[in-house]
């Protein structure tokens, strides 16, 4: 199968040509050229199977074509490793837990499955790639951890010393072997602007083979499919008359864009919910039928503080008029408030620990039950991110601190192996091709 650049400016690709650019020079995002529906004896099977099977039917149907069966099996088997539960709060409402990964949020999913595809795709000429990567705390773990122990592949993370937490620290900068974590003396912006300098530095992309692990990246869009359609089938199992919704906690709305991906596949999905915080760009839009992108406002959802939604793109592939995207798509915003509240009465309601970001979905799904009273209806609301993620907020919120799972309980203990350098472009071009020219 080949993939198209939603702004149609660049020219088809491969699967391989997709994964391994990441970004079409136009500026676009890579969307599939077509969309393969799951087999309706597929569908009545979900029930009775297991994730991973689930997950393999779906990767072969949109796949199938460009990877083989036993090495796509062994890249579904090394993405999973972990469950995708769904909780019950109520009849009405399950909550799919996706922070059973190791870094404890479902980006895992994306990362682990992009390290494969990469992997798998990376030309047999013997020379590795190198993967750069700034970030402010989660993107790096997750990307870090999903590329840990790949074959051929390196990761440096790039970080701001002093401006991530000791717990986000942990997570990347212990883990050694092909992941070098990178402490830059200066701000998440010098660590961006040191990556983007050396993406267009000419003698060090004819040195090393550069990659970024681009969050639009299509590999990493496809394998958050699978726990949607997994969810659903978790779902039928109990609750076999009934419609069900998905209520998608969203920034870039990745994560929903994967959810409909799902529906484009003819997963029977009554609709998607979007719940965002007050970066509100889409609920508006859904109301009033004008974009309006706008610089970001820090909340304390903040995976969720994001002014120009990048999968927007993609949403407007599927559902290109404003009448397409309302009859497919409900949208509701919510502030700080709102959200600390929904944390306290889920706590206190049903014991159950929600992450802010939870909880933005947990609001949304009450107030889109308010406006329709929908019969015969079940929200399947995504928790985005183990509540431990978000230690200060729950604890200041819920006076009751998470606790940390116990497989990340040795964290902490593990030494630091971080090279510290300075924010000088420079120094930092001197070093990759020190540290990785052999
Ligand atoms: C990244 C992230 C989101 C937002 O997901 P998108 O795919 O960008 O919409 C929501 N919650 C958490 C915890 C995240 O890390």
């Amino acid at each position: 199968m080949r993939y198209y650049s939603t702004r149609r400016q660049s020219p088809l690709v491969s699967l391989a040509e997709a994964v391994l650019k990441g970004l079409p020079e136009d500026n676009g995002l890579y969307m599939p050229e077509r969309l393969p529906q799951l087999s309706s004896q597929f569908i009545e099977q979900l029930p009775s199977l297991s994730f991973e099977e689930i997950a393999y039917g779906v990767a072969s149907a949109l796949l199938g074509e460009d990877i083989p069966p036993e090495e796509l099996r062994r890249m579904v088997q090394k993405t999973l490793g972990f469950d995708a539960p769904v909780v019950w709060l109520s009849q009405q409402t399950g909550i799919l837990e996706l922070f059973h990964g190791p870094t404890l949020a479902f980006k895992d999913f994306g990362a682990r499955f992009m390290a494969q595809a990469m992997s798998y795709f990376l030309p047999g000429d013997g020379r590795p790639l190198h993967i750069l990567v700034a970030t402010s705390g989660d993107t790096g773990s997750a990307v870090a951890h999903g590329f840990l122990g790949v074959e051929g592949i390196t990761v440096a993370v790039l970080y701001p010393k002093g401006k991530v937490s000791p717990f986000q620290e942990k997570q990347f900068a212990t883990l050694g072997r092909n992941i070098t974590a990178l402490e830059i003396d200066g701000t998440f912006d010098h660590c961006q602007a040191l990556v983007k300098q050396a993406f267009l530095d000419k003698e060090l992309n004819q040195k090393l083979r550069l990659s970024s692990a681009n969050s639009i990246n299509i590999s990493r869009l496809i394998p958050q499919a699978f726990y949607y359609v997994y969810a659903w089938a978790q779902a039928v199992r109990t609750r076999k008359q009934e419609k069900i919704y998905f209520v998608v906690p969203s920034g870039n709305f990745g994560n929903l864009t994967a959810g409909v991906l799902a529906r484009q596949m003819g997963l029977p999905v009554a609709g998607f919910i979007a719940a965002t915080n007050v970066n509100d760009v889409v609920p508006r839009y859904l109301q009033t039928g004008k974009y309006e992108p706008r610089p970001s406002i820090p909340t304390i959802s903040n995976a969720m503080d994001v002014g120009n939604p990048s999968n927007f793109a993609r949403l407007a592939e599927w559902f290109p008029t404003w009448e397409a995207m309302r009859q497919n798509l409900y949208g509701y915003a919510f502030t700080d408030e709102q959200t600390r509240q929904a944390m306290r009465r889920v706590y206190q309601q049903y014991g159950y620990m929600m992450d802010p970001h939870g909880a933005v979905g947990y609001l949304a799904w009450e107030a889109f039950c308010q406006e329709y009273q929908p019969a015969n209806a079940v929200g399947i609301i995504l928790e985005t991110a183990h509540p431990v993620k978000f230690s200060e907020v729950v604890t200041q919120t819920l006076g009751q601190t998470p606790t940390v799972p116990e497989r990340l309980q040795h964290l902490m203990t593990l030494p630091k192996l971080s090279i510290p350098l300075p924010k000088d472009f420079a120094t930092f071009k001197n070093f990759l091709m020190q540290y990785y020219e052999k």
